[in-house]
């Protein structure tokens, strides 16, 4: 698990930093994003760089942007068994611009030595990634968002839904969340 968690640090770093070039309308920014598609998604359209303009932003909100901006909290990383992959690390982390509470879910994966990011999900929200609400399963769906099917987290666009996994062979917390359901995710086994 040491190797899937400290490799994708560096992609939370990497990630931030572009982040913050983006913010900074580095002229370099596209190739920067490019490269860093082709090395971390198996699938550019899972990617979470964005290359959009930040020119509509005032020059305070650039400010307060710039504040805000940090890599996005770690909180928990769940090993399962993979019948393509061997192994799966699913991660679970904030947003880059807010760090109280459980946001995406990351699956990675190790391809000729090196981590990929084969899937992302978001937390649902209608049941904050619990899988129910007032004690019937989800049924969240949006046409652009996704489904929830009870899974508590919603698939990103032609991403592969592998949301339910086998039994998990090692869970690992790191930072805790301070937002009360993100802390109950925190404390359970599974995803
Ligand atoms: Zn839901």
């Amino acid at each position: 698990m040491n190797s899937f968690r400290d490799r994708f640090q560096a992609f939370l770093e990497l990630e931030a930093s572009l982040e913050l070039r983006r913010l900074g309308d580095d002229p370099d920014l596209f190739t920067h994003l490019m490269e860093a598609d082709d090395r971390w998604f198996l699938d550019p359209a899972m990617s979470t760089f964005d290359p959009s303009s930040v020119a509509m932003l005032t020059a305070d909100e650039l400010a307060q942007h710039k504040t805000m901006l940090q890599p996005r909290r770690l909180f928990k990383g769940i090993l399962h068994p993979h019948e393509a992959y061997g192994e799966l690390a699913s991660f679970y982390t904030s947003t880059l611009y807010e760090h109280t509470r459980y946001k995406m879910r990351f699956d990675t994966a190790m391809c000729d030595d090196q981590l990929v990011i084969v899937a992302r999900y978001e937390r649902c929200p209608k049941c904050l990634g619990l899988g129910s609400v007032d004690g019937q399963p989800c049924d969240f769906q949006d046409l652009t968002e996704g489904r929830c099917d009870a899974t508590g987290w919603l698939s990103s666009p032609r991403g592969p839904d592998q949301r339910r996994l086998p039994p998990a062979t090692c869970v690992e917390r790191y930072e805790a969340p301070r937002e009360r359901t993100s802390l109950a995710l925190h404390e359970a086994d599974s995803g």
